[in-house]
């Protein structure tokens, strides 16, 4: 699985990335080459009205470099894809040092760094380099120019679509943005973190519908939202930066009460306890900015290890294949599975019977002494039920913890409270209290909803 990973990075990094364009094209291309997506690539016309915004022209980038006044290349497209400026117009000219000066981006504080820059809506010509290129004896004019890109106003915009149906029409939004070119954390890491999550998927008969869409930042997730049924999505995330160094992190969505931040706290929890970041809401970031808006309020929560904004590399070719972990990507990918099986966990147990304590030794939900009982918590969907939570292959062996569950079970089930807050209330895990429902359901004591 670690040199899967790590051989879909290299393959994916070098692809120069950006709002469209042929690298993002490539990029679906092997994406549905490589993993069970059985996606579907959507796109709309360059020019098209979504919302407040104007679809751009189709991108592309062929070269680009600079000439000293002696010749020497000093600066090439061909060595890293960051050096000309995404989206910028085609340029060949002989310039002096202070027109090109105006041209060019670096980062003064991090010198031998290239910056990532984008100028998608103000057409302008620019070059990013390492602020050590300036200072250096090879930076002298008069310098030769040379930008072969091109915008198609007939082109498209696209992104990929991939849908897994579950037993009920209500859907799960992943969302990850595939506009970036040569950098690893943000965002490539997102991009193989969903199309693996959603390998794992493939193979579970799932409660919810899942719908991925791979697609570019901002414009992208506006142009899916103008043309998308969104009335199914009840919850979402959005994957991105997820292979860094640093510890665990949770950007929450807006709603903290919402059982898609609720279960993603839980799956961190039971992956590192409290040893993990969290950043409450705020409408910045990424896609979360369009998801969370009134026309949708779709709460959107994001797990990260390095979020974007909180590491050096962020946005510069430092962000490069050294930075990112094939460990730390799969270390995501396990919590992000967690939380897959908590959400389809998530039910609001309702006891058939409200009145009193039930007699738990008649029903052997009560532990024996100097024993323990074996409960089998499998059942199909004899009741019509569409609870993942009774698809359990592993026999649960009922115990203290499992006794004190059906205690606040018995307290709180009246159908108004979710077991993520039953969970909470009573400070037991939840996946002792799952399995306390399983056998609470199973002796026909719960209804669920
Ligand atoms: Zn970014």
């Amino acid at each position: 699985m670690k040199n899967r990973v790590e051989r879909v990075f290299s393959d994916l990094f070098p692809i120069n990335r950006s709002l469209t364009g042929r690298g993002v094209d490539k990029t679906f291309d092997y994406l549905l080459n490589n993993f069970p997506l059985h996606g579907e690539i959507k796109s709309v016309p360059s020019g098209t009205k979504v919302f407040d915004w104007i679809v751009p022209d189709e991108w592309n980038v062929d070269d680009g470099y600079i000439l000293n006044g002696a010749g020497e290349k000093i600066v090439d497209f061909k060595e890293s894809n960051l050096h000309v400026m995404s989206y910028s117009a085609p340029v060949d000219k002989i310039v002096d040092s202070d027109e090109l000066r105006k041209h060019i981006h670096t980062l003064p504080r991090y010198p031998e760094r290239i910056p990532y820059r984008t100028s998608y809506y103000n057409k302008n010509w620019g070059f990013c380099c390492s602020h050590n290129l300036l200072e250096s004896e090879q930076f002298f004019p008069p310098f030769k120019v040379f930008i072969d890109s091109s915008f198609n106003s007939n082109g498209n915009l696209s992104w990929l679509e991939c849908v897994k149906k579950g037993l009920t029409e209500d859907e799960i939004l992943i969302s990850t943005y595939c506009c970036h070119p040569s950098l690893a954390n943000d965002n490539l890491s997102g991009v193989i973190l969903a199309s693996f999550l959603f390998e794992y998927l493939s193979k579970l008969d799932t409660k919810f519908t899942y719908r991925l869409v791979v697609l570019p930042e901002t414009i992208g997730a506006i142009s899916f939202l103008s043309q998308a049924n969104t009335n199914n999505i009840v919850g979402g995330m959005v994957l991105s930066c997820v292979a860094g160094p640093d510890k665990l992190s949770i950007k929450e969505g807006f709603d903290a009460n919402h059982f898609m931040n609720e279960s993603a706290h839980l799956a961190l929890k039971s992956s590192v306890g409290r040893e993990y970041l969290t950043y409450p809401f705020v409408p910045d970031g990424s896609d979360e900015r369009q998801y969370s808006t009134p026309g949708f309020r779709i709460v959107t929560p994001s797990i990260h290890k390095s979020k974007y904004y909180e590491f050096d590399e962020y946005h510069t070719s430092a962000d490069d294949l050294n930075f990112v972990k094939s460990e730390a990507l799969l270390e995501v990918l396990e919590v992000h599975k967690t939380w897959i099986n908590l959400i389809e966990s998530y039910c609001y147990p309702k006891r058939i019977n409200a009145f009193c304590e039930f007699q738990l030794g008649k029903r052997d939900l009560y532990p024996k002494i100097g024993g323990t009982l074996n409960q089998q918590a499998h059942e199909e969907n004899e009741r019509g039920g569409h609870n993942r939570l009774f698809k359990f292959e592993d026999t649960v062996t009922i115990n203290g913890a499992h006794l004190e569950a059906f205690h606040w079970l018995m307290h709180l089930a009246d159908g108004t409270i979710s077991n993520f807050e039953i969970s909470k209330k009573s400070k037991l895990d939840i996946s002792v209290v799952n399995e306390a429902i399983a056998a609470m359901y199973q002796k026909d004591l719960l209804e669920l909803k």
